[in-house]
């Protein structure tokens, strides 16, 4: 991840804060009270209302000039979910969450996974030194773009087509990204995962554009495994992987695979990174809408990303601070039902800010 300090609005950081719908709205209101309590450097946090409450008012999802103004304005972006029964379709979440992604270049999804706690993850004999793993997703190319149609549709000769695109300069960036940051953070070990025996031309380009980069980073040991053989060894041996970097739909399943193994969806964060530019933090979760309202939303997931933000703003004590934190309160058990405790999402909220203001 970038460390480059980035201040839009002269010393201050200045941060979008998009809750959006359901428990996003719950839990990036407790990731503003940690970051007020941990953070002591010029933040200024501005309320974006965008959602489906808007959408349904005024028919708006991303308003015009949005993007202009987050890029030109802003340092980073705090978002919480997306996703209303009340909108089925859900044009509004595809209209802000990818808007965002597509039109700010937003090409690293960075979703680490890592186990916080013992108790937490699904595999038995594991320990929070075997699962600790930076997943780079391709975020802005391959089967996500949305090129593609359908003829005859609704007869039995219908026929669906879904583009998978590749670019030489969208697959080298996020390999690229991946070797340095490991070398950055003097990881040892990268796996670049594709199907490139099934998928003979788009996957081609990434076992080219890999084998040419690594020859730049031999201090990283670097190795290839498909994408079946990979999700059959993380699951065997998480402890074998520091970074791997795949195409955007293999990094879908596969870092919400590594999610699971990291404690669930309550506890995931990522990042939607363009290095050195406005970049978009979000927990992995979407919006619960089956438990939005009852006050138990796990605000964890949520406290991790700002931490990554905090990384991403060149701050990495405090974002140290918020992740031990997280760790200090799945240890003392001070977390929602989700985990096994019984706090509030407010009161988790207030435990960790008073936690971090007694540590900082
Ligand atoms: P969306 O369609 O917006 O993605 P969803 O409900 O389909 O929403 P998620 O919100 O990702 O999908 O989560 C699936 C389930 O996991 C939720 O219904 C909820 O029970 C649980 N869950 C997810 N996030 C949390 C959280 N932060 N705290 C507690 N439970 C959670």
């Amino acid at each position: 991840m970038s460390n480059t300090p980035l201040r839009k609005g002269g010393p201050a950081a200045r941060i979008a804060v998009l809750p959006g719908d359901g428990i996003g709205r719950e839990v990036t209101p407790e990731s503003i009270k940690v970051l007020r309590a941990a953070v002591k450097r010029p933040m200024d946090f501005v309320d974006l209302d965008w959602g489906a409450d808007k959408f349904l008012r005024e028919g708006v999802s991303l308003p015009p000039g949005a993007v202009e103004m987050l890029r030109d304005e802003f340092d980073a972006i705090l978002f919480g979910a997306l996703g209303d029964p009340r909108v089925p379709s859900n044009q509004h979440a595809a209209d802000i969450l990818l808007g965002l992604r597509f039109k700010l270049d937003l090409y690293v999804n960075a979703r680490p996974v890592e186990l916080l706690h013992d108790r937490l993850t699904p595999l038995s004999g594991r320990t929070e030194r075997d699962i600790r793993i930076m997943v780079f997703r391709e975020n802005t190319e391959g089967l996500y773009v949305g090129v593609g149609g359908i003829f005859k549709k609704g007869t039995p000769d219908e026929i669906a087509l879904q583009e998978d695109l590749n670019t030489r300069k969208g697959v080298e960036r996020i390999i690229r990204h991946a070797f340095a940051y490991a070398r950055q953070h003097r990881l040892k070990r990268l796996c670049m995962s594709d199907k490139s025996n099934a998928m003979t031309f788009a996957h081609d380009l990434w076992q080219r554009v890999f084998k040419e980069v690594r020859q730049e980073y031999t201090d990283v040991d670097s190795r290839h495994l498909y994408i079946d053989t990979l999700a059959m060894e993380i699951v065997r041996d998480p402890s074998q992987f520091d970074v791997i970097v795949t195409c955007n739909l293999f990094g879908d399943i596969i870092s919400d695979l590594g999610a699971q193994l990291g404690g669930g969806l309550g506890l995931a964060p990522s990042g939607n990174i363009h290095p050195g530019a406005t970049s978009l933090f979000e927990p992995v979760h979407g919006s619960a809408p089956n438990i939005a309202g009852k006050g138990i939303a796990n605000p964890l997931g949520s406290v991790l990303t700002s931490g990554m933000m905090l990384d991403f703003l060149g701050w990495p004590q405090e974002a140290a601070l918020l992740k031990e934190a997280v760790r200090a309160a799945l240890r003392e058990n001070k977390v929602t039902p989700d985990l096994g405790g019984n706090l509030k999402t407010t009161e988790v909220g207030d435990w960790l800010a008073q936690y971090v203001s007694k540590n900082s």
